[in-house]
């Protein structure tokens, strides 16, 4: 018996398993896979769950349901690999052997980065929503919250979902319109980056609506420390944001057990071939989702859309052949903008965000770049597509893993060079 070993089993793991498990006879293979919890958290949920819209228990099911049949779980935290040996060591003292390996370790917020994050404000009035738990405190925070100023903050890129802090704050104004407080309530959105978002087009239209809906924005804000007893945030430059309640993206790392293994850049992420997937570790260890160092986005839909194109690749270097040089970047994310719309965006590597149609080229239904009630019932059914299509391994019907560039308006906005992460 030849041997997958899958680390991690959130999205992009779970999906591989599905996959490989399909493609590989069981005859001769065996899959196992390994993550340290239980429970699947629906991560995008994470956004709608501080503002009501969501409860947590439509956010996690048991991470065993969705394991394909003839794949192993081992529930248990990974320490290291060890790529000379071919071997993965885990806490409890085991150690697996593989002949391939796929890294699917994701990438979690790390706050003790930044000086006085951790402190005693840390949900009290400093919060995170990355987390089902951050997100679930913040809920109760905005529940009893009077106003003031309420502060969204990047600490530094690359993060998961990279549209997520700016729906937050879109959603966050219409929750205080509801709750008939929007005026007692000062909304900034502080970014590392020059802009509203990483990409110009996108940057241009979002910015437009931070104006619209009263959201101040700080840009280049490299943050240097939390003041708490002050309540600001300070950067190197010694600009300060004062907050009431500060709402932070602190710092996403890759997982530790990355570090451990010697091989992580100096964020933990795997260093990946952007367009086949396998890493520069070895050549039998592959890596997907969050965990890579590609400069693609880092979200759900990126991980499926890598799974087509990693599964073929592990085929094609089980039977000796060259691996297919065709991950483009695609992602493609619903943007919320509150009061019932969204954005739909779909982009790669060379081509950022514009309007047009999707799925369908000059069709749709959907529009991109534009706010319709359309794209936010697509954004509301996304949760539903997760756990019985993305999740098990299917093919989302009508979108290809690569990105399609027909019933897009680029105009001259056609960008030939990457402009960063997401
Ligand atoms: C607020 C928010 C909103 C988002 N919105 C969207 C959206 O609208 N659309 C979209 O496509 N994406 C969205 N995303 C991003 C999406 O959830 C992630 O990109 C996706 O889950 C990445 O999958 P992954 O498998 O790489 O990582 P994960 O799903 O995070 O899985 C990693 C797994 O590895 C395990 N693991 C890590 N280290 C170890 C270890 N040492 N030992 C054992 N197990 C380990 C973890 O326990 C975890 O289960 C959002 C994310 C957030 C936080």
């Amino acid at each position: 018996m030849r041997r997958l070993l899958i680390l991690g089993a959130g999205t992009a793991g779970t999906i591989m398993a599905h996959r490989m498990r399909s493609l590989l006879d069981p005859k001769e293979w065996s899959i196992t896979t390994v993550d340290q919890r239980k429970t699947h958290y629906y991560q995008p949920g994470f956004l709608f769950l501080p503002f009501d819209i969501y409860r947590p228990k439509q956010l996690r099911k048991p991470i065993r349901k969705f394991i394909p049949s003839g794949v192993e779980f081992i529930r248990q935290p990974i320490d290291r690999i060890d790529p000379a040996s071919d071997m993965v060591f885990l806490q409890d003292g085991r150690s697996l052997p593989y002949d391939i390996l796929i890294i699917a370790t994701g990438t979690d917020i790390a706050p003790q980065e930044v000086e006085g994050m951790c402190g005693p404000a840390w949900r009290r009035d400093i919060f995170d929503f990355y987390t089902f738990d951050g997100a679930k405190a913040l809920r109760d925070k905005l529940r009893e919250w009077d106003g003031g100023r309420l502060v969204v903050h990047i600490c530094e890129m690359p993060i998961k979902c990279p549209v997520a802090p700016l729906e937050f704050a879109f959603l966050a104004d219409s929750f205080f319109h509801e709750k008939g407080m929007r005026d007692r309530v000062e909304l900034t959105f502080v970014t590392p980056l020059s802009g509203a978002f990483t990409k110009p087009t996108a940057t241009e239209k979002l910015g437009h609506l931070l104006r619209e809906k009263r959201i101040e924005v700080v840009t280049d804000f490299a943050i240097e420390r939390v003041d708490h007893a002050e309540q600001k945030i300070v950067d190197y430059g010694g600009k300060e944001v004062p907050y009431d309640l500060l709402v932070t993206i602190p710092t996403n790392m890759g997982d530790a057990a990355i570090e451990r293994s010697g091989f992580g850049d100096d964020l933990n992420f795997v260093p990946t071939d952007r367009a086949t997937l396998q890493t520069q570790v070895k050549e039998n260890i592959f890596a997907i989702g969050d965990a890579t160092n590609v400069p693609a986005s880092k979200a759900g839909s990126v991980a499926h859309f890598e799974s087509e194109i990693l599964s073929d690749n592990i085929m094609r270097y089980i039977e000796g052949k060259p691996l297919k040089d065709e991950f483009d970047g695609h992602a493609n994310c619903f943007i919320e903008t509150g009061h019932g719309k969204a954005l739909l965006i779909d982009f790669n590597y060379t081509h950022e965000p514009v309007e047009g149609t999707f799925p369908f080229p000059g069709v749709g239904p959907l529009r991109l770049l534009r706010e319709s009630r359309m794209n936010h019932y697509g954004k509301l059914a996304f949760r539903w597509i997760y756990w019985h299509l993305l999740l098990r391994g299917h093919h989302i019907p009508f979108v290809s893993a690569t990105m399609d560039e027909r019933g897009k308006n680029f105009g001259n906005t056609v960008s030939s060079k990457e402009s960063g992460h997401g």
